[in-house]
């Protein structure tokens, strides 16, 4: 038994449950030539591992739509017949004339012309790293095919992992990198699993099946506990649950505070499942409803239709306000149909509104789903990462292009849609009373303010106690935000990490947000402390 100390922490939650490690194999080729009488064995080895897989993607089709497009991939007699030459031809061996295969064939997609061809080099990859490891005879690790309860521990996540996540089955999760707002943190409290990031060395102290206690809010992690540990651990994991069941007696209060002030407390969300989740916190609206990840989870950018079906079933699910941000991809979240130029620094790359910007039709394709998802219910749209009153004009004139567009279709939408911006780069603070007047709210995101106001990587766990928002820096420029935007008469809320953390609440009402907007899972705790003050 060893008891590990987390000094940050950023969600809730008690687990006690076996730990699987989420480990990457090497998959690079064994080198080595064949002899001249060796070419059938070796194609016979590709012959077999080809079938296995077919038959494990054809397993996995029903699950998610990416599966049925990599089997198509893999049944490509192409493919086949581009290892099979380079062992005739070549004398490779499988696994060195396998890699070279699918190098070359990812290659000749991603000098193509059309964006959906170029998307498919990211499918062939994903082939070559299946068919490699039937070929070394590992396993690839499948967060998606969890099925018992399980704390999953790895040295990073990324959100295409978590994505594929089922919290009824991973109860925590355990990360040697990453920091309290990088994205696998969101991610995992907005599904309502304890997660403890930034945690050195945990993976040599553990081994798959060992049972692992953690408490999430204290950062503690205790590995193969004794009986009377465990049961500790068990104990306060009811208690907790008894907590919750506590604090959900107060949702039927509207959060008003002693001096009578209506404070909006709003969920952020990835998707529709979100909302459902979100909604018998008894919230007030949607005020993040993360975009991206509808492009994440995808083979392919989200058709118009896709995005439209998406939006309206939101729209629909919730009565008030749902403020829909476009696209922030970059930084931390890629896509596996889309190839990023490798940056130095991707969080100060190209992301976000930079990429909506550079790429207007896949910019208007999202705006053009967005305002007719209007049509069902009270959206606003959400530009991030704005740095110039130029750009945030750019973004609306781009976006009442789409609307004359519609008009001219005669497809209906909200002619009066509130269009405002994230308030997270030092240059939205300084020019707050500019953007104030042009944009219909603002909303803090304080994940990426902290981050860009103090130069402080928000996913580096070697300068995690640096991170912190509550710095007066970060305080007085939320004051800044909130000041210049009450000026002009626009709501201002918070979608990032502070607005669910109830330490915060005193302060921000100070200084006079308008607007929580958090993990569905913290909604119950910011409610009890507005009603206490
Ligand atoms: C933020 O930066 O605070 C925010 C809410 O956006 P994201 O965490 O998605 O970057
Ligand atoms: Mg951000």
């Amino acid at each position: 038994m060893e008891k590990i100390s987390v000094e940050k922490t950023a969600s809730r939650g008690i687990a006690v449950a076996k730990v699987l490690k989420y480990l990457q194999p090497d998959l690079t080729a064994s080198a080595g030539m064949i002899a001249d009488g060796q070419a059938e064995e070796e194609k016979g080895k590709f012959a077999a591992a080809k079938a296995a897989v077919m038959k494990e993607l054809e397993a996995l089709t029903s699950k998610n739509e990416i599966f049925a497009a990599h089997l198509e991939i893999a049944g490509d007699f192409a493919l086949q017949d581009g290892v099979e030459a380079k062992i005739s031809d070549e004398h490779k061996n499988v696994q060195l004339a396998l890699q070279d295969t699918i190098e070359e064939f990812a290659a000749l997609f991603e000098v193509m012309d059309d964006d959906y061809m170029r998307e498919r080099a990211a499918d062939v990859r994903d082939i070559g790293k299946r068919l490699m490891a039937e070929l070394k005879g590992v396993t690839l690790p499948d967060l998606g095919s969890i099925r018992t309860e399980t704390i999953v521990a790895a040295k990073d996540l990324y959100p295409s992992d978590t994505v594929q996540i089922d919290p009824q089955f991973v109860k925590g999760i355990l990360t040697e990198e990453g920091g309290v707002t990088s994205h696998v943190s969101i991610l995992a409290k907005s599904m309502n699993i304890p997660i403890l990031v930034g945690v050195s060395g945990i993976l040599s102290k553990l081994t798959d099946g060992m049972t692992v206690c953690m408490d999430a809010g204290k950062g503690i992690i205790v590995t193969d506990p004794d009986d009377a540990t465990l049961a500790e651990y068990q104990a306060a994991r009811e208690a907790y649950e008894k907590e919750c069941e506590r604090l959900k007696s107060l949702r039927d209060k509207p959060a008003v505070t002693k001096e009578g002030k209506r404070i909006f407390l709003c969920a952020n969300v990835g998707n529709a499942e979100g909302i459902k989740q979100a909604l018998p916190m008894n919230i007030d609206g949607v005020g993040l409803f993360r975009s991206e990840f509808l492009y994440m989870e995808n083979t392919h950018f989200p058709t118009e239709e896709e995005q439209f079906a998406v939006y309206k079933e939101a729209a629909e699910l919730i009565p008030q306000e749902l403020t829909i941000r476009t696209l922030d991809i970059g930084g931390d979240k890629s896509l596996s149909y889309f190839t990023f130029e490798e940056e130095e620094n991707p969080f100060l790359g190209w992301r976000a509104i930079r990429i909506s910007l550079d790429m207007k039709d896949m910019f208007k394709t999202q705006l053009r789903a967005i305002l007719r998802a209007s049509a069902y219910g009270k959206i606003r749209i959400m530009f991030p990462m704005i740095i110039s009153v130029e750009e945030l004009r750019q973004a609306k004139e781009i976006t009442r292009e789409c609307m004359r567009e519609l008009s001219a279709e005669q497809i209906p939408y909200d002619e009066k849609i509130e269009m405002g911006m994230m308030m997270e780069t030092p240059a939205s603070v300084l020019l707050a009373e500019e953007f104030a007047k042009e944009a219909d709210f603002f909303s803090i995101g304080t994940n990426d303010l902290t981050q860009y106001l103090l130069a402080v990587d928000r996913g580096n766990k070697k300068i995690a106690d640096r991170y912190d928002y509550f710095h007066p820096a970060v305080i007085k420029a939320i004051g800044e935000i909130i000041r210049a935007g009450h000026q002009e008469g626009i709501k201002v809320g918070m979608c990032g990490e502070m607005a669910g953390d109830a330490r915060a609440v005193p302060q921000l009402l100070k200084l006079g947000l308008d607007e929580f907007s958090m993990s569905a899972g913290s909604v119950d705790y910011v409610r009890e402390q507005v009603l206490q003050l």
